[in-house]
């Protein structure tokens, strides 16, 4: 028999169930096993519980007779995890549970990811129904599917169909105890595509590729103003066009549109006795983008390397289309667009480019290069002026622009009564006045509020470091001071 590796953290019952859910695999996409579990603990229970096609998880518990006038209050968290792992770890995120460790009040999986984003909220929910402090609201439970990779499950989540009616929300996907969220970004996806004409490569093929760039994510660390990758090829090119006579070939770069690029590569064509100084010329655009002012400290020593390739062959993008790519690339407007002017530091407006790619028309004349942009904002008016500039933009520039994958966002509410028994039961139980924030990156609680206009929700959680990584780890400690707070809660809500 397996040892339980979590028996001595406290709280026990959360553990317990932590425990359990670590042991089944539920990385995005196949949480059906997991959902299993937690349907299985609903029919155990007595509980009510519905289950949808996508396979989340809605689980529901009366209230404490005579407290049934408080309405419900819906708890949430993501049933899956990211599947992450060092290079030297044999580990299948389909077929096998974590191997979990303790050290210094730290759980950890094993050159693994641990899934404490968001399987100690499954284990948090599980664990209140099971043993619910009294006196209680009702409490409806929803447990979601592949948050990590598009929100889902929130997405496919019918609030009428499950039987959702709550009016109050606990969202547990944080990773930051003494923190509430309160607010996030909604977003749009845009892919623009630019059709060129073609002709027959000719002079030299050079290779112009920037890389050794910071990156980051294009919600959360868009305020830190690094470079990105694609952009950067056309504030190297952009200044070159009437200089030099050179062609593009293709334009690639960028692998996520929720990522900074950290890199790019352009190739292009131009006359062999231009190649010397062109060459030159780029890397003296390089070294000046280095000194820019603007330019952040982890990204002055990005790789510019321009290279000769021979002689050109097969085709090239024509004069006109070279023009118009790089002046997508050099005009469109990319990274901190707008501040907010009511929560000092947080970001209200950001784009980013996060793909280009080049694609010649088979057996025919002509090649199309693609960009893709994620746009955040919590503000529906400010997506719209997103969508005509880019819209506008590419118009001009005789390409076309399609949006899609659009959400909303959630707006900070000034007044949020679960917001303040938060912060007044953790003044009297912790003796800690969370800060309240809001964030710059796409939450479950947007969709959700998206389809119910009005509920008052926060979002809290326990300290993880390091999510998203096989260096994850929770704290058990904190683990137990928000389960605590969460009962007080729920009991101050009944
Ligand atoms: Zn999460």
């Amino acid at each position: 028999m397996k040892e339980n590796v979590l028996s001595a953290c406290r709280p026990e019952l959360v553990f317990r169930y932590f425990e359990d859910i670590c042991a089944i695999p539920h990385p995005s996409g196949h949480e059906e096993a997991l959902a299993d579990y937690v349907e299985a603990f609903a029919r155990r229970q007595g509980l009510a519980c519905r289950r949808d096609e996508a396979n989340n998880v809605f689980i529901r518990k009366p209230a404490t007779t005579g407290h049934e006038a408080a309405g419900a209050v819906l708890l949430q968290g993501h049933m899956d995890m990211v599947g992450e792992k060092d290079a030297e770890s044999e580990h299948d995120f389909l077929t096998d549970g974590l191997s979990l460790s303790v050290e210094d009040g730290w759980i950890r999986a094993d050159h693994t990811t641990l899934g404490g984003d968001d399987g100690i909220a499954v284990a948090m929910m599980l664990a209140l129904l099971d043993q619910t402090p009294e006196p209680h609201p009702a409490l409806e439970c929803l447990f979601t599917v592949s948050e990590e990779t598009g929100l889902n499950g929130a997405w496919a989540f019918d609030p009428d169909g499950m039987g959702m009616t709550a009016t109050r929300m606990i969202n547990l996907d944080s990773e930051q105890e003494g923190v509430i969220t309160a607010g996030c970004a909604g977003g749009v996806r845009t892919d623009i595509t630019l059709s060129v004409g073609t002709v027959p490569a000719r002079g030299t093929a050079v290779t112009v590729s920037v890389a050794g760039l910071a990156g980051g994510h294009s919600g959360a660390e868009i305020h830190k103003g690094h470079l990105n990758g694609i952009k950067l090829l056309g504030q190297l090119l952009l200044p070159l066009v009437d200089e030099y006579d050179f062609r593009l070939v293709s334009l690639s770069g960028g692998g996520k549109d929720n990522a900074i690029p950290r890199d790019g590569t352009a190739t292009l064509c131009l006359p062999a006795e231009q190649v010397s100084g062109f060459c030159a010329r780029v890397a003296a655009e390089a070294e000046a983008i280095r000194r820019e002012p603007s330019t952040v400290a982890e990204d002055r020593d990005f790789v510019c390397a321009v290279t000769p390739a021979g002689e050109a062959a097969g085709l090239m993008m024509d004069s006109d289309g070279t023009r118009r790519v790089l002046t997508l690339l050099g005009l469109v407007r990319n990274g901190v667009l707008a501040m907010s002017a009511h929560v000092p530091g947080l970001v209200a407006f950001s784009r980013n480019l996060g793909i280009v790619r080049t694609d010649y028309i088979q057996g025919g004349t002509g090649a199309q290069v693609s960009l893709t942009f994620s746009t955040r904002s919590a503000c529906e008016h400010q997506l719209d002026a997103n969508q005509t500039e880019l819209s506008c933009l590419a118009a001009a520039l005789g390409a076309t622009a399609t949006h899609r994958a659009r959400y909303p966002g959630w707006d900070y509410a000034p007044v949020s009564p679960v917001r303040e028994v938060w912060i007044r039961e953790s003044q009297r139980l912790l003796g800690v006045t969370p800060s309240v924030e809001v964030i710059h990156a796409g939450l479950e609680c947007g969709i959700l509020c998206g389809k119910r206009p009005g509920l008052d929700m926060i979002s809290v959680g326990p300290d993880m470091r390091d999510i998203h990584t096989p260096r994850e780890q929770l704290s058990v400690a904190s683990t137990a001071r928000t389960y605590a707070l969460l009962e007080a809660v729920v009991t101050a809500l009944s």
